[in-house]
């Protein structure tokens, strides 16, 4: 990773770790879930409101490391106002992030403030607290029926 980029990650995170966004509850979700991830401790709860096949709102509550809240964070600004399936799309694209590099992503810059999350990559032990906001999502569009967990 660049300097460039390793700069804008720390900051992202931080400013998103000690201000996380949409961290709220909703009035009348239409679908929640909650995951745990036991490595860290990150627990999360999110919430969203579906509207006309639009994710018409998100939010999420918890608690977790500085990774697991801006990750979730992001997560929440970044699905606003797009449809379940591309929410799940761009998890995917990020699980590969996280999990296979920066190098191996295709048009990294489609991913917006989510490509700072390639620097979470370096950190294999924290992929898992990154990831855990986009497994939660995943379940609450599923039906959010048992806790996801990591593990
Ligand atoms: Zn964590």
């Amino acid at each position: 990773m660049n300097g460039e980029l390793r700069d804008l990650y720390q900051e992202v995170i931080i400013d998103h770790g000690r201000r996380p966004r949409n961290f709220r509850r909703l009035a009348e979700p239409s679908c929640t879930a909650e995951g745990f991830n036991p490595l860290c401790g990150d627990e999360l709860r999110v919430e969203l409101k579906l509207a006309d096949g639009l994710i018409e709102d998100i939010a999420f509550q918890g608690a977790g490391c500085a990774i697991a809240m801006a990750s979730a964070s992001l997560m929440t600004q970044a699905v606003k106002g797009h449809s379940p399936e591309q929410a799940l799309a761009l998890f995917a694209r990020v699980h590969e992030l996280l999990t296979e590099g920066p190098s191996t992503l295709e048009a990294p810059e489609q991913l917006g403030k989510l490509a700072v999350l390639a620097g979470v990559w370096e950190f294999p032990v924290r992929v898992k607290c990154a990831t855990l906001a986009w497994h939660t999502l995943r379940s609450a569009l599923q039906g959010g029926a048992a806790p996801v967990t990591t593990e």
